[in-house]
């Protein structure tokens, strides 16, 4: 992990540690990684081969133990792009918009799991590689809720919100997607560049505006 007076820009920092589980909506800064699909898992690290958990995240999610290398159709690459698991339908690599510059691609901001024109990407394991035409995004800014919290607020999955940011560089982060699920802890994921631009860090608190 490289911390420079609490800028996050490498994969250790790796996302969002379980929050406690009061009303209060936290900050989950997400590093740069990667998901992977079973059969990609077993290109990159051999037949059989199973994750390591590193880290409990959020939502039963973990930190792997296991990094891959990214490189992007430029041929530039990221090494120790940390992978979450557990394993999903499809593979799909994460990253912001500083890393864009070194990797020199331009993927979509999107919603996780919405693929269609994402960009593409070579992933390097110690056993072998793929390449993905439709893999890698930005990730947009959402709320994880639980639904009765999600109530309080008078808002179901799938709506946008604005949200305030109280630091020592105030913001207000506007059409934040909010995600209602039962299993949710109450997390504001963002990415690195999002967290560095206001000086959030993981576990900050955040506030919803429901109205403009
Ligand atoms: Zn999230």
């Amino acid at each position: 992990m490289v911390t420079l007076e609490g800028i996050v820009i490498d994969a250790d920092e790796a996302v969002l540690e379980c929050q406690n589980t009061d009303d209060v909506i936290k900050i989950g800064v997400s590093a740069r990684h990667v998901h992977l699909c079973r059969k990609d898992l077993y290109t990159l690290f051999g037949k059989g081969y199973e994750l390591h958990k590193k880290k409990e995240l959020m939502g039963g999610q973990f930190a792997a133990e296991e990094c891959v290398t990214i490189v992007s159709p430029e041929l530039r690459a990221i090494e120790k792009v940390r992978i979450l698991g557990p394993l999903r339908n499809e593979s799909q690599v994460e990253i912001s918009r500083t890393d864009t510059f070194k990797l020199k691609n331009s993927p979509p901001v999107r919603p996780s799991g919405q693929l269609d024109g994402a960009a593409p990407m070579a992933i390097v394991g110690p056993k072998g590689s793929i390449f993905l035409d439709e893999c890698c995004i930005i990730a947009n800014r959402h709320i994880h809720l639980p639904t009765y919290l999600a109530e309080k607020y008078g808002l179901k999955d799938n709506d946008f919100v604005d949200v305030e940011v109280e630091t020592g560089k105030p913001t207000r982060f506007f059409d934040v997607q909010v995600r209602v699920n039962d299993s949710f802890t109450p997390e504001m994921h963002i990415d690195t560049d999002d967290a560095n631009a206001c000086s959030l860090k993981t576990g900050d608190a955040i506030k919803i505006i429901t109205e403009r």
